[in-house]
């Protein structure tokens, strides 16, 4: 396999790489820190990587892929409990931060490595990843967490390498693109789609530190391309726009404006249209997966949909008896099964759930329930686990409720739940955080609101007023908190 990030030793080493913050470094300069780090490697085979999302965490995982070292990112906001579990998992040789960072206690033990942008050695001293093969293993990332306790996803090079490439073709994403993003790096989005995408393409990225609506409009109305954020930041700006012209001008400026991680709200998409006459488009993955879906840069944003298989990618939709669903009528739900170059070889030390993630015949089960539309357009409707409601004879997915209860003004959140109900099966509940905390939309009211829109079957019998929605680092509703009180 050719290397996986070629401009670092094939382009211009005066063009922009990686700007976080104040700092920045070029192509050239970035193989030269990146150079040093290698060097300071020694036999390990295996690195956590413990960091903010800075210029550090940036070298320090090109630097061990360059190495052909495995990088597991970790979570600064990871509790001891969560981070034991996932280093004697993982068990990683050598930990990568930043020079001065607290090691919490259960990192303690192990040799660290500061990484130093500022330290380099000759170009020159880069190591060849050209040669490696690409089913190595190159990062170990666990997964959100949102269904169960996280899971060590091993992710080869090939997966990288082919879905980047595979988003390149779907959104001509060239060189010549400048990324904005405030993500964090611990996640298949912020590191491998919005920092090493930007790196394999030779063009670059901007990391904001912290997402704000003002940080975006400044970098977009300063050169940058695009931007890729998750629903809760899009929801951000939707809010932001009426009161912000600069923002306007930046989102209408952009070349593509980029959505995952989970579903974007309807509303809020329109919302944006309305303000910028751009449409966000979506793209569908996984930690396991990295990117399955994605609506095109020439093709049409559709809310509610997360586009069409990438190139590569094979993609079926599965019904309960494990027959394949052939309509493509928007109706039929099935499960997402896929298949491709651009899946993980297994989960960490857990034969038994990689086993049942896939079928016999090799497709993985993504958990994940779609239509399709008649062009091959995929709409989520939810997980398996958590968003499908058996209700009345009635197969419902939470999503186009939590869409429909947005739309209502009294609603600032919303998410949707089933619990058991000795009449329907199932009950639909809905958990609102109200626009006015002061007089939060009845049950009476938010039902009519949702019996007119979607039909009176898909109506909630239950409404919970919060504060705020249970949310990951993501920004994913966290299902299992609702569910639990
Ligand atoms: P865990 O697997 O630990 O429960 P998780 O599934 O949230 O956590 P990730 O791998 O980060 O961990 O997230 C992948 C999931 O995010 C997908 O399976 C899907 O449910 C959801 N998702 C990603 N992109 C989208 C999108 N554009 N629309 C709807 N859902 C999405
Ligand atoms: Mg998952």
């Amino acid at each position: 396999m050719s290397s996986l990030f070629p401009a670092l030793t094939d382009g211009p080493a005066d063009r922009p790489a990686l700007r976080f913050g104040e700092r920045s470094l070029t192509y050239g300069e970035l193989a030269a820190a990146a150079g040093a780090v290698a060097g300071g490697l020694g036999e390990a085979r295996r690195v956590a990587v413990w960091a903010a999302p800075t210029l550090e965490t940036a070298v320090a995982v090109t630097a061990a892929l360059l190495a052909g070292v495995t990088v597991v990112p970790l979570n600064l906001r990871s509790g001891e409990k969560e981070l034991g579990h996932i280093l004697s998992d993982s068990t990683p040789d050598l930990v990568l931060t930043e020079p001065g960072r607290h090691l919490p206690a259960p990192l303690g033990g192990l040799p660290r490595l500061d990484v130093d942008p500022a330290v380099r050695t000759d170009p020159a001293a880069l190591p060849d990843d050209g040669a490696r093969d690409d089913s190595d293993p190159a990062l170990i990332v666990y997964t959100s967490g949102t269904t169960g306790p996280p899971k060590g996803a091993v992710l080869p090079r090939r997966a990288i390498a082919t879905t980047l490439d595979a988003l390149a073709d779907a959104w001509q994403w060239t060189g010549d693109d400048v990324l904005v993003h405030a993500l964090p790096l611990f996640h298949v989005h912020g590191l491998v789609l919005g920092t090493l995408g930007p790196l394999r393409r030779g063009g670059s990225v901007r990391h904001l530190g912290r997402f704000t609506p003002e940080g975006v409009a400044r970098e977009l109305n300063d050169g940058a391309t695009m931007l890729f954020g998750v629903p809760t930041m899009y929801h951000r700006l939707a809010e932001a726009l009426p009161t912000a012209p600069e923002l306007v001008k930046a989102l209408t400026g952009a070349r593509l404006l980029v959505s995952g991680s989970a579903a974007l709200p309807v509303h809020d998409h329109e919302r944006i249209a309305a303000a910028t006459g751009r449409r966000v488009i979506e793209r569908y993955g996984m930690t396991e997966t990295l990117m399955n879906t994605g609506v095109r840069a020439d093709g049409e944003a559709r809310p509610g949909t997360v586009g069409v298989p990438l190139p590569g990618v094979e993609l079926r939709l599965v019904e309960e008896d494990g027959s394949p669903v052939t309509a493509y009528d928007g109706e039929t739900v099935g499960e997402i099964q896929v298949r491709g170059p651009n899946l993980f070889t297994e989960y960490l030390n857990r034969p038994d759930a990689t086993a049942a993630a896939f079928t016999a015949d090799g497709w993985f089960r993504t958990g994940d329930m779609a239509v399709r539309d008649p062009d091959g357009y995929v709409r989520i409707v939810g997980r398996k686990a958590t968003d499908l409601i058996k209700s009345g004879g009635y197969k419902i997915g939470a999503g186009e409720i939590e869409n429909a209860l947005l739309e209502h003004p009294g609603v600032r959140e919303a998410a949707v739940t089933g619990e058991p109900d000795a009449d329907l099966g199932e009950r639909i509940v809905a958990w609102v955080v109200p626009a006015d905390p002061q007089s939060p939309p009845s049950l009476a009211e938010l039902a009519d609101h949702v019996a007119r829109r979607l039909a009176p079957h898909k109506r909630p019998r239950v409404v919970h007023h919060l504060d705020a929605l249970p949310r990951n680092d993501m920004g994913k509703i966290m299902k299992r908190a609702l569910h639990h009180g």
